[in-house]
């Protein structure tokens, strides 16, 4: 193929991949729900009575209540990230030069959160099976106004923008589903990608965690060991989570992908209701594992997100001490890279090439991977639905390793090929 119809294919796969992500995900997030809570798993089910009735027919109302429940969390978020303390924190300086400043008060918000949400339940002034029993509806109130909050963000991209960050592709689309600006902001402190990725969207995981395991408590009496595994594990890797949250917003997500469809209508939408759905799934199913299953699944699981932890901390500790740090009880190993911003600027930029970004070069998503399945084989292998989340991740990182070792490569040039050369795997040392 020449270049120009190597171009106009990729134009074409671009298109067709995000014009199906727009019309699939939607419906695709109330089957699953459906699938989960009233067709016992099973996809078979889902695909007689979607054939006899239509989607129409399954698809829940988003309903005034369904409304509330998300007004009052997302309120409730928001006045938690505007107003509790925490300490200052940069971001990394952008590609025009500009560096965002946050408040570090992901824990604090986290742990009140929680408190709340158990203490409510305890004292019977809100009972989450309400919001069980709405679930469905809440996805589909989720699904339209999460649409109509990307509306918002393409139009303030385009006539409000926060920062220098932004900008149009010129194509109305792309511009809707990447974005149009990498740091928005409503006013001076509120951070929309922070109140969209952390505070909404992974906070709601841990909410609906605790609301399947409630909900299966409040109908048997009694949680299965499978739930407890479940729920214990996703709850250690959301800890993991905003105890990092800071190191997140120097992540690919908050410091590359622009505030858009695709990662906005994801952390609002996508992670409350695919990445909680072994959870849901396991309200219905209450599988005992017995005592030394459960310890060993659980054991397993915590190991591998403190591994994915662990890299990740590695590396910024590495960045942030300028490479005067010990990596595995020995001074690092690295590559001094140096790089040209948007303005012409040349900065320099150090990359680790020991401890696990020795192993390859993405190996923090190997543990990533496998955390999430261990928090699913709870749900053991009668039905296949279960093991979407793990499967969709496996999808995601090998698609956003490929996405990131790009953009490097675009940005560091020889420096990013000497660091392929001494680290020759892109995931999974000696494979792939
Ligand atoms: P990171 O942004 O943390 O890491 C990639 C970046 O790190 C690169 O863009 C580059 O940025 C820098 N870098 C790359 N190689 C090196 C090196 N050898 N030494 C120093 N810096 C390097 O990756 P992700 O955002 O993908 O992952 C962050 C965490 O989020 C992980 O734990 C991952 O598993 C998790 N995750 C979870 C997802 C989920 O849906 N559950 C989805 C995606 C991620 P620079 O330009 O600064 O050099």
């Amino acid at each position: 193929m020449g270049q120009s119809s190597d171009t106009v294919h990729s134009a074409v796969v671009t298109y067709a991949s995000m014009i199906s992500l727009l019309t699939l995900c939607p419906p695709f997030v109330i089957l699953l729900w459906y699938t989960m809570t009233a067709a016992d798993g099973s996809l078979l089910v889902t695909w007689d009575h979607l054939t006899h009735h239509g989607l129409l027919h399954i698809w829940p109302k988003p309903t005034l209540t369904a409304f509330n429940i998300i007004a009052v969390y997302a309120a409730f978020e928001a006045a938690l990230q505007l107003l509790l303390p925490g300490q200052t924190v940069y971001g990394p300086i952008s590609p025009t030069g500009h560096r965002p400043v946050y408040k570090a008060n992901g824990v604090a918000a986290y742990l009140v959160t929680l408190v709340t949400y158990i203490a409510l339940w305890w004292f019977r002034i809100f009972n989450p099976t309400i919001v069980f029993h709405h679930l469905g509806e809440i996805f589909s109130a989720l699904i339209f106004g999460s649409f109509l909050f990307c509306v918002f963000l393409y139009i303030k991209g385009h006539f409000a923008p926060s920062s220098t960050d932004s900008g149009s592709s010129g194509n109305i689309i792309i511009d809707f589903y990447w974005g149009m600006e990498l740091y928005p902001r409503i006013g001076k402190h509120f951070d929309i990608k922070v109140f969209t990725n952390c505070r909404f969207g992974m906070m709601s995981w841990a909410v609906l965690a605790l609301t399947y395991c409630i909900k299966q408590y409040e109908e048997n009496g009694k949680v299965a060991d499978s739930m407890l595994v479940n729920t214990a594990l996703m709850l250690v890797y959301i800890t993991k989570f905003f105890w990092w949250e800071a190191g997140y917003w120097s992540t690919m997500d908050i410091a590359h992908d622009r505030a858009g469809f695709y990662i906005c209508w994801g952390c609002l939408v996508w992670v409350p209701s695919v990445y909680t759905s072994p959870g849901m799934y396991l309200v219905n199913h209450p599988v005992n594992l017995g005592t030394q299953l459960a310890l060993f699944v659980l054991v397993a699981g915590i190991l591998c997100i403190y591994i994915n932890y662990d890299c990740d901390r590695q590396r910024q500790e590495f960045r942030r001490t300028n490479g005067k740090c010990k990596v595995w009880g020995r001074a690092p190993s690295k590559i001094e890279a140096s790089y040209t911003t948007t303005s012409g600027e040349t900065k320099k930029s150090l990359l680790l090439t020991s401890g696990w970004w020795g192993l390859s070069r993405h190996f923090h998503y190997v543990p990533e991977i496998l955390a999430a399945f261990f928090w699913t084989v709870p749900a053991l292998f009668n039905h296949f639905l279960p093991y979407f989340y793990v499967i969709f991740l496996t999808i995601l990182l090998f698609d956003r390793a490929k996405r990131d070792d790009d953009r490097c490569r675009s940005k560091y040039g020889k420096y990013w090929k000497l660091y392929c050369d001494k680290v020759p795997y892109r995931i999974i040392p000696g494979i792939y």
